[in-house]
């Protein structure tokens, strides 16, 4: 029961869909922020009987993009946290942002309300790119938010997109170049492209062209050499940072420790009786805005985690580490040992290392093939 535990809130609205998006957001033109809030307070008074008292070292308020909302529905969303659970005084809160002028002028009051980590979503540095990947700001727009932040926020991230259509190592690296001074924590995307996104549609009928794996891989370690001479090194594949701000939302995720998730379409970890208890919520806002109205909470899906999906789950979060997986901390929530004879080909291979007996991490080439190690050490 001691593990670090978070809260996850989804804010699941945004202004425009972006071309590449397949999070669980929506447009809607009128929301009613106060029923909304009222049904998140209500959702997490009913599992706050079952989470039991916890210490929070995390509150993160994602989407969709929460600073759409008033400032007052965000306090009143950080009001229940602090009611139901103890929050701890050193405790991150994060809120999700866009640079968009209307969210800009609001910073001060996010602030006010507790937010203490803003991580923007700035997604490129480049105003043709903006636009291809339908952001509604320009350059100008993203830097004066990232310096505006600055000045307000103890702490803040910004993320970018990169291995986009047509990108190549000299404008990746300038843009990467930029990004590296205004920040103390970067979370650097490849772009994907997943099923149900105007992208895919755009790339199955041949009108939009990918980087070729090799260019991919190029950027990739192109991003890791920059980062790591600029004093920002991954700490896990994708998000990278100074000394003392990783992320502790993130680290809590692949920590394999516990959070509970409310909102439309959020997931939620936590032991229950000793068991750990999945919860997945209805993804559509208005049916899990009934839902809660009707009873008490949004859940749609819920189980107890076997140790052998456990063990899978904490191989695919812990080997996105840098500092990697627990090895005793495993065992422990296992039952199992990991296989000895895979680590050993692995080894062999390359792919993964021991470091001071306690841990396992995939090396650099194995941090791009993360799914073979993870297909070789699993359980299931
Ligand atoms: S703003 Fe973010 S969540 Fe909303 S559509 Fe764009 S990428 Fe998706």
């Amino acid at each position: 029961m001691n593990e670090p535990f978070g809260i996850y809130i989804h804010w699941p609205f945004c202004s425009a869909k972006c071309p590449y998006c397949n999070f669980n957001s929506y447009i809607r033109p009128n929301i009613d922020e106060l029923r909304f809030a009222t049904a998140f307070r209500r959702e997490m008074e009913s599992l706050r009987i079952r989470t039991g008292k916890r210490d929070v070292v995390s509150i993160f308020i994602g989407g969709g993009t929460p600073s759409l909302m008033a400032p007052r529905t965000i306090t009143a969303l950080l009001d229940a946290v602090y009611t139901f659970w103890s929050v701890l005084p050193n405790a991150e809160i994060t809120m999700e942002a866009n640079p968009s002028s209307v969210e800009v002028n609001r910073f001060r009051d996010y602030r006010a309300a507790g937010v203490n980590r803003l991580s923007l979503g700035i997604q490129a540095l480049d105003n043709i790119e903006l636009k291809r990947l339908g952001r509604l700001y320009n350059v100008a727009q993203a830097l004066y938010a990232i310096d505006l932040a600055r000045t307000i926020f103890p702490r803040l991230s910004f993320d970018l997109i990169y291995a986009r259509p047509n990108q190549n190592e000299i404008a990746w690296r300038k843009e990467l170049e930029k990004a590296v001074d205004l920040a103390d924590h970067l979370a650097l995307y490849q772009l994907t492209l997943e099923k149900k996104t105007a992208f895919y549609r755009y790339y199955m009928a041949g009108k939009l062209k990918l980087p070729t794996s090799e260019m991919a891989a190029s950027l990739y370690e192109m991003t890791q050499e920059v980062t790591q001479a600029r004093g920002l090194p991954a700490y896990e594949i994708s998000n990278h940072a100074a000394a003392g701000a990783q992320s502790q939302h993130n680290l809590l995720y692949w920590r394999y420790h516990q959070y509970a998730g409310f909102g439309p379409g959020a997931h939620g970890r936590f032991l229950e009786a000793d068991c750990r208890t999945v919860t997945i919520t209805e993804c559509l806002p208005e049916r899990w805005l009934k839902n809660v109205e009707r009873r008490g909470h949004g859940i749609v899906h819920e189980e107890y985690l076997s140790q052998e999906q456990q063990a899978d789950e904490m191989l695919l979060m812990g080997l996105r580490l840098c500092e990697g997986l627990d090895i005793d901390r495993y065992q422990l929530i296992t039952a199992k040992p990991l296989p000895k004879n895979r680590i050993v080909e692995l080894q062999e291979q390359g792919l993964i290392e021991i470091t001071d007996n306690t841990r396992l991490r995939a090396t650099a080439k194995g941090q791009i093939l993360l799914d073979y190690i993870i297909r070789s050490l699993s359980v299931t």
